[in-house]
């Protein structure tokens, strides 16, 4: 990142030695490999979920199509949580509970520029975030990110924005369109009119050519050479669009749980809501689901065994994080953290550009770890 880089160019940045390229895939492959092991666990795959319907009992029904044989099965459930990705707005929909006719959806596609070369991936190993321009929204914050895959190296860079009307990579065009309800439509136009930034954003992101975005890289990364990364279309996130009694419509960039009232079915709906954010969100849909069982002493402690630090708000807890952080390193068998002295930190002031050099420059004091 530096290399290249005009030697009198301003810079400030933070650095931590804490964190690892987590490859989900397989984290998944394995727990549902646990999981196939128990007996009441069953996997299937190529299989899409059509319809969900209440039985008169309070219990759900859920049918699903076999796409390869084309056979049909359904299951009964007491309680049915959704988690399909940009799937799950139209199956909260069919679900038929009124707390889903409060959201719509809006896709917003990204891509990314990749760099597998052996020669170039290996001279970058970190996750460099920068600042996402002034009127942008959050999730357009540029990374120039190491990414193991299959054990082999690559860099990406983006996101750069993409506009598609399928709610998932291999969806329907007609998602957007089937998405939309007399109950979520005026929201939907609502949000047309007052977020007009992000769509003067996404317009300027639908035309950027090849030459913009290595541009835009070669601020991360300035010896970049143009023939050697490809553009790659990353994955499709669905924006929330919620009913608001105020303004008509809000969009919501985070996720959120939309849960029915009895508890009996939960979807959770957003863009992106992160792997590695997955773990927070079935812990809040435990306690909005089940609030009951989870202030039981029982689900209390076991909760506690596999979440140590679940109830701790650790952000004004500096102990606290360093012994979480020391038990995480210990379990992803990485380098124990160093202990941060935090009588070294002395506040610098500092003024200068930021890396993205759209974004707000820092004029704010920042710390040093010099002594
Ligand atoms: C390029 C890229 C990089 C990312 N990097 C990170 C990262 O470093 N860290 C991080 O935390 N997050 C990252 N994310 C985000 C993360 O991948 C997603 O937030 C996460 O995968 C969402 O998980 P999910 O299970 O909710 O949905 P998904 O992973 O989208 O899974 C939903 C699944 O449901 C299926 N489905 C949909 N409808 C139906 C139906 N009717 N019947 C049956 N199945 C259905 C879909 O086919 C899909 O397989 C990244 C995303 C992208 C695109």
């Amino acid at each position: 990142m530096m290399d290249g880089r005009d030697p009198k160019q301003k810079i400030a940045a933070t650095w931590s030695p804490l964190g690892t390229d987590c490859e989900w895939g397989e984290v998944t492959r394995q727990y549902v490999a646990y999981l196939q092991k128990q007996p009441h666990f069953k996997l299937r795959l190529s299989t899409e979920v059509e319809g969900i319907a209440k039985n008169p009992d309070g219990s759900w029904r859920v049918t699903s199509k076999n796409l390869k044989d084309g056979s049909r099965q359904s299951v009964d459930a007491k309680f049915v949580f959704i988690g399909a990705g940009g799937g799950a707005l139209h199956l909260l929909q069919k679900s038929g509970i009124p707390e889903g006719d409060d959201y719509g959806g809006f896709p917003v596609g990204g891509s990314f520029l990749i760099n597998d070369n052996p020669d170039v991936a290996t001279l970058h190993l970190a996750k460099a975030y920068g600042k996402a321009s002034v009127g942008s929204p959050p999730m357009s914050v540029p990374h120039l990110d190491t990414r193991v895959i299959g054990g082999k190296r690559a860099i990406l860079f983006g996101p750069f924005a993409t506009f598609s009307t399928k709610f998932l990579k291999e969806g329907s065009y007609l998602d957007l369109l089937s998405s939309t309800t007399s109950s979520n439509v005026w929201p939907m136009v609502r949000v047309g009119i007052d977020e007009f930034p992000l769509v003067e954003y996404l317009a300027g992101q639908l035309m950027l050519s090849d030459d913009d975005r290595i541009a835009a890289l070669r601020e991360y990364f300035p010896k970049a050479k143009k023939d050697e990364w490809r553009l790659w279309q990353a994955g499709q996130r669905v924006q929330i669009i919620k009913r608001d009694a105020d303004k008509g419509g809000v969009l919501k960039l985070g996720t959120e749980i939309v849960n029915a009232r009895d508890g009996s079915i939960a979807a959770l709906l957003g863009a992106s809501p992160g792997a590695s954010t997955a773990a927070p969100i079935m812990l809040q849909v435990l306690e909005k689901v089940f609030p009951k069982n989870v202030a039981t002493p029982e689900w209390q402690a076991k909760i506690r065994e596999i979440v140590p630090s679940y109830g701790t708000k650790l952000n004004d807890d500096p102990e606290r994080v360093a012994q979480e952080w020391a038990a995480t390193s210990t379990a992803l068998q990485l380098p124990t953290p160093p202990r941060i002295d935090r009588s070294v930190l002395k506040p610098v002031p500092v003024s200068g550009t930021v890396l993205n050099s759209n974004a707000t420059p820092v004029t704010e004091p920042v710390h040093d770890l010099a002594p």
